[in-house]
């Protein structure tokens, strides 16, 4: 059985219908990309699986769980964690007092316990930046950190609910094309070891096919492929989505280039 069913998900602003009738389905220990030219409705999918965003219609099951109608913090109870950016008033705390807090609000504790329960959980928060490969760095304050290992440190955040679904929205967006294959590898490594399933969007095609198990594509709101990477490779609606725009399939500008298609594939 799948872990997350999504179909006919249907989301409209105005007019502009964002996300047109989408099915697909994700299996635990799957990684999934989500692939398709800006504004073909990658984050509208995501919010509504988070629950950010109400759909106007389908559905979207978790192991048979409705999640449409239900509150964000209650789809994250569920087991559906997300990727946040470290917000700019944690940048103050140290890298594993970071971590530690995500998982006291997994607790349902207050924020204001915080400081009192300074020495709270920091074994776990230590262990979660070890599979991250952080715990040497965990008494810096986050401010300092390269941008690459904030990203690491998000991810250990986001580890902290035990998430049976991470969706991952734009995870490697500004990190050069090491530290990309870096983060990949390292989420690859945690789907692996805990059987979790993950559902992220890539500008950069040579990172989706080296760690996607399986895409879909969206363009204008509707699913045009779906497969391995390289079926969706060849595919001549996926060609044809991203005509012209050379290695990352990055920001079709609806001008096609006179370049073979083809250039795409090659990484
Ligand atoms: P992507 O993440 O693939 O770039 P989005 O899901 O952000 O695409 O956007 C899909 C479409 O929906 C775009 O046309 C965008 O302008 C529109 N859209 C997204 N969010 C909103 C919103 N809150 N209000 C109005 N239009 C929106
Ligand atoms: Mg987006």
């Amino acid at each position: 059985m799948s872990l997350l069913k999504v179909e006919g998900l249907g989301k409209s602003f105005g007019g502009v219908k964002a996300v047109d009738g989408i099915s697909f389905t994700l299996a635990k220990g799957e990684l999934l990309a989500l692939i398709g030219p800006n504004g073909a409705g990658k984050s509208t999918t995501f919010n509504m699986v988070n629950g950010q965003l109400k759909a106007d219609r389908g559905s979207i099951q978790l192991e048979g769980h409705e999640l449409i109608g239900r509150k964000p913090r209650d789809i994250w109870r569920l087991g559906v964690g997300r990727t946040f950016q470290i917000a700019e008033t944690f940048e103050s705390l140290t890298v594993v007092e970071n971590v530690q807090m995500a998982l006291l609000s997994n607790d349902h504790r207050l924020y204001n316990l915080w400081r009192r329960a300074a020495a709270h959980r920091r074994d776990e928060a230590i262990a979660l930046l070890g599979q991250v490969g952080m715990a040497e760095q965990a008494d810096r304050p986050c401010s300092e950190l390269a941008y690459g290992d904030v990203k690491r440190v998000e991810l250990a955040i986001a580890m902290a609910n035990n998430p049976r679904l991470l969706l991952m929205d734009e995870p490697t967006a500004g990190m050069a094309p090491n530290e990309r294959n870096a983060l990949m590898a390292l989420t690859k490594k945690l789907v692996t070891e805990r059987g979790m399933a993950v559902l992220f969007t890539e500008h950069s095609m040579d990172v989706v096919f080296a760690y996607a198990d399986r895409m879909i594509v969206l363009a204008r709101g509707r699913l045009i492929a779906e497969g391995k990477p390289l079926e969706i490779r060849d595919h001549p609606k996926v060609q044809e989505v991203y005509f012209g725009t050379g290695k990352t399939f990055e920001k079709h500008g609806g001008q096609p280039a006179a370049a073979a298609p083809t250039e795409a594939a090659h990484g």
